[in-house]
């Protein structure tokens, strides 16, 4: 069962311009930005209540990131719900015949484990799970 979004992925082509018109919106700091480097990518959070915002901006042209933007410009690329048993819930999905980004969990930023489900398999949203290390 899921019963929270973690937070809305977003692509951004600059961390710093994007995080002040956060600040202005939302009235907080966006926090430190995070490299995440196997998947080329640095991310800020602007957290917002119990929601969050993850900003995302590319360090490498070929990164998926720079993909996305390219391709279909700035804006919301997944949507991330959290998880109590991330391995579990992939194996069930894969057993469903869901197509997997990700079999095994990876490391993402904000001290969780991710993992994505293939867009094909979830009708054009990119969908992550998510579960804090422990
Ligand atoms: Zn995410």
């Amino acid at each position: 069962v899921l019963n929270k979004i973690d937070h809305i992925g977003v692509a951004v082509k600059s961390l710093v311009e994007t995080g002040k018109f956060y600040k202005l919106l939302a009235g907080v700091e966006v926090s430190e930005p995070e490299l995440i480097a196997d998947q080329k990518l640095k991310a800020s959070f602007v957290e917002i209540g119990e929601s969050k915002i993850e900003l995302l901006e590319s360090t490498e042209p070929d990164s998926t990131i720079a993909k996305f933007i390219e391709k279909r410009g700035e804006g919301i690329q997944h949507i991330a719900f959290y998880v109590d048993d991330l391995e579990g819930k992939l194996q069930y999905l894969k057993e469903k015949g869901v197509r997997l980004i990700d079999e095994q969990p990876r490391k993402g930023a904000g001290g969780k484990k991710i993992a994505f489900i293939h867009p094909k398999s979830s009708y054009g949203t990119l969908i992550e799970l998510c579960e804090k290390i422990d």
